[in-house]
Formats: C-alpha cells, sequence, structure tokens
C-alpha cells in the first residue's frame, strides 16, 4: 500500500509518498510559491532530485504537478497514479468535532469548514489541498489526520480558560493545544524504547523547534499542553511571544496608536527568541551569537529554556510525578547544550544527565545517566508517518 501524505498550507504544499509494506519514503518534494508563480523540490529513492519552476496557479495545479513528479520516468517512483491507494492530510484544527482521525467525506469536510474561524491562516489551505486532491484522484480515498486530535482527552480543568462559561459555549475559546501528532508520536516511541506499556506512563514531551509546546501525557493520553486556543500561548518560540499578560496588548494598542491586528502580528511574528536577541528566528544563529559573546542571544536562550523547564515542572506536578521527559523536534533532536540547560532546572525531579550521551544528533538516545530516575530521551519526530500509518489504519 502506497500512501501520498499532504501537508498544504496558504503557498505551500509538502509531501511524501510512503510504501507502507516497510514504511519507507519512496519520493518527497516542496512545493512554493503557489499562487505567486510556483517552484517545485522533489527528490525521489535512488533517483536524481528534480526542480521545476513550472507555474501554479492554486493547489490544485500545485498537486498536479507532484503527481506528475511522483510519475515521471526520470524522476518519478509509481507508473500509474492508481498506485497511490489513499492520501492522508495534515488538518491543523479540528475543534472539538474530532478527537481521532477520519476519512473524509461531505460532512467531514463541513465540519472542518466549520473550524475555520479557529484556525484561519491553516484550515482553508488544508480544504483547498483536500479539495486539489479530490479533483485530481476522485477514486482515491483520502483521511484528514488533525493537529489537535489528540488532546481532546484534556480534562475540562486543563482546557478551560478562566473566562465567563458562556464565551466557551458560544465561541468554543477553550484550549486545544497542537502538534498533537508529534506529541503522540514520540509519547508512544519512548514508551517503546522503555519496554514499558504505554498506558502505564507518565510522560512529558517538548517539542521544541521553530513552533514549541510541551505536552503532559498519562497513561497514553494527552492530559494538559502548553499551545492553547492558538499556537500563540506557551512557550517562547522563534517568533512567538508564548504567554505573556493580556493587559500588555490593550496597553500596546494605547500607548504606540497599534490596531489589535498590529499587535497580534508583533506577538505572532517578531517576539520569541528572534524579538528578544535580535538576531534571528533561528536557534542555530543565535547560539552562534551567544557563544561570540552577544548578551542578548544569551538571554534570549536562557529565557526559552527557563520557560521549558518551567512547563516541564508544571506538568510533572499535574500528572503527581514523571517517568520520562522527551525532546523532539528542531532544537529538542538537534541542540545538545539546549537540552542540557533544560535539564540543568530539572534535578530535583531526578533527572540526570550524561553528557556523553546527550551529546548526539537527530537521533533516538536515552541521555540519562544509569541511576537517573527520570530518563531523558531524544525522539525524532515523524508526524508524516503517523498520518500514513493512521490513513492505513482507517482504510483497512
Ligand atoms: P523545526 O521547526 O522543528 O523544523 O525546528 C527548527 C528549529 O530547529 C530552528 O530554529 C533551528 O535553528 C533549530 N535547529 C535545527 N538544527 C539545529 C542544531 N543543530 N542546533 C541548534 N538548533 C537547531
Amino acid at each position: 500500500m502506497k500512501i501520498l501524505v499532504v501537508n498544504c498550507g496558504s503557498s505551500s504544499l509538502k509531501y511524501q509518498l510512503i510504501d507502507m509494506a516497510d514504511e519507507k519514503v519512496l519520493a518527497k518534494g516542496l512545493c512554493e510559491r503557489i499562487g505567486i508563480d510556483g517552484k517545485l523540490k522533489h527528490s525521489s529513492l535512488g533517483k536524481p532530485d528534480y526542480d521545476s519552476n513550472a507555474p501554479m496557479h492554486d493547489h490544485t495545479d500545485a498537486i498536479g504537478l507532484v503527481l506528475d513528479a511522483l510519475l515521471d520516468k526520470e524522476h518519478g517512483v509509481i507508473e500509474s497514479i492508481d498506485e497511490v491507494n489513499a492520501v492522508g492530510h495534515r488538518v491543523v484544527h479540528g475543534g472539538e468535532l474530532f478527537s481521532s482521525s477520519v476519512r473524509i467525506t461531505d460532512e467531514v469536510k463541513k465540519a472542518i469548514e466549520a473550524c475555520n474561524d479557529l484556525a484561519p491562516l491553516h484550515n482553508p489551505p488544508n480544504l483547498i489541498g483536500i479539495s486539489a486532491c479530490e479533483k485530481l484522484m476522485p477514486n482515491t480515498p483520502q483521511v484528514a489526520v488533525f493537529d489537535t486530535a489528540f488532546h481532546q482527552t484534556m480534562p475540562p480543568k486543563a482546557y478551560l480558560y478562566a473566562l465567563p462559561y458562556e464565551l466557551y459555549e458560544k465561541y468554543k475559546i477553550r484550549k486545544y493545544g497542537f502538534h498533537g501528532t508529534s506529541h503522540r508520536f514520540v509519547s508512544e516511541r519512548a514508551a517503546a524504547v522503555l519496554g514499558k506499556p504505554y498506558e502505564s506512563l507518565k510522560i512529558i514531551t517538548c517539542h521544541i523547534g521553530n513552533g514549541a509546546s510541551v505536552c503532559a501525557v498519562k497513561n497514553g493520553k494527552s492530559v494538559d499542553t502548553s499551545m492553547g486556543f492558538t499556537p500563540l500561548e506557551g512557550l517562547a518560540m522563534g517568533t512567538r511571544s508564548g504567554s505573556l499578560d493580556p493587559a500588555i496588548i490593550s496597553f500596546l494598542v494605547a500607548k504606540e496608536g497599534l490596531s489589535v491586528a498590529e499587535v497580534d502580528s508583533i506577538l505572532n511574528k517578531k517576539s520569541g527568541v528572534f524579538g528578544l536577541s535580535g538576531v534571528s528566528s533561528d536557534f542555530r544563529d543565535i547560539e552562534k551569537a551567544k557563544s561570540e559573546g552577544n548578551e542578548r542571544a544569551a538571554i534570549a536562550l536562557d529565557l526559552f529554556q527557563y520557560r521549558v523547564a518551567k512547563t516541564v515542572g508544571e506538568y510533572a506536578a499535574a500528572m503527581n510525578g514523571v517517568d520520562a521527559v522527551v525532546f523532539t523536534a528542531g532544537l529538542g533532536e538537534n541542540s545538545p547544550p539546549a537540552r542540557a540547560g533544560i535539564c540543568s532546572y530539572l534535578g530535583y525531579l531526578g533527572i540526570e544527565v550524561d553528557s556523553e550521551k546527550n551529546n548526539c544528533r537527530g537521533k533516538e538516545v536515552d541521555f540519562a545517566t544509569d541511576s537517573s530516575k527520570v530518563r531523558a530521551l531524544v525522539i525524532p519526530t515523524n508526524e508524516e508517518l503517523v498520518i500514513a500509518r493512521d490513513t492505513k489504519e482507517i482504510l483497512a
């Protein structure tokens, strides 16, 4: 069974074709500048890479070019489009309507559309990608896998804000959480690495990349997570502020004469480690600037690590203990100093880092000392594989 995994943004589309027999990635690529001009980067197993600047007026054009690349004699990996048995779509927001992945029907599309208000930048392009695939592959089943679904197990005390309850009833204002596919994958994998039943463990997963969130996974279920109603809440991130005193927004509107949209843009695009350091949103650049003596870069990294560690502490309290802390995503998988910095706050939990084991990048490792009471793991995330596995399971 071959599954095409599609992740549509407003002007981009990432894809992977996965052979489920051995879960091997047969081909993958990225379409960018959809609706502007168009750029496709495609690579296939054992074939030369392929780039194209063919125009992409919309996502249907982009999917068409992806299918052409997959079918191409020189760069492709399939001979007929019928070899694609199903398409799995990443959908950002399933609101309270979806607590697991689903086969896409007209009703499901309507329900995803009903969540557009909750994710105005993400859900509309996700739906456009679904329609484009339906148009070009009308007989191929499609599945939606939601970023929010894993967190639907949170209890009301974790997902409600202390706002008038009517606002929750009227607008569904509550914590949804994101990166659910990643938190699910790495927590399940952590249980396998530890050789213990998933349902018996208290795991804290730190997905720290450009976007960043922490999740408390108790007995295989998300019981709390740091992103909220939107991905702006929680940790400081590449360019997002994370949590702050909400009064700062009205203060800025009054003092700087900014519109709410302008403040929103500052909080989403100009804050986080980028805003603090003034250097970059890329942690590699900030680590380099720190090593060259840049004080603001040092503060940005300190603040980031401090916030991750505080959230881990919160979730250890929420679960009354923790068996393992897991690090994943760009920074979590690749930065020994970031992991060591965060763990330096966690000695009281019983975490002891083995510096030699921690000195690794991009691979699965338990970097706690043998005597550490709590395990500390690096687990590379693989959201595409989860989407492909869910798609396979739903169609079985
Ligand atoms: P992601 O959003 O998961 O792709 O993660 C992107 C972030 O991971 C960027 O800020 C990168 O700087 C960071 N990252 C990737 N590789 C490294 C590395 N070797 N050291 C430090 N940060 C890294």
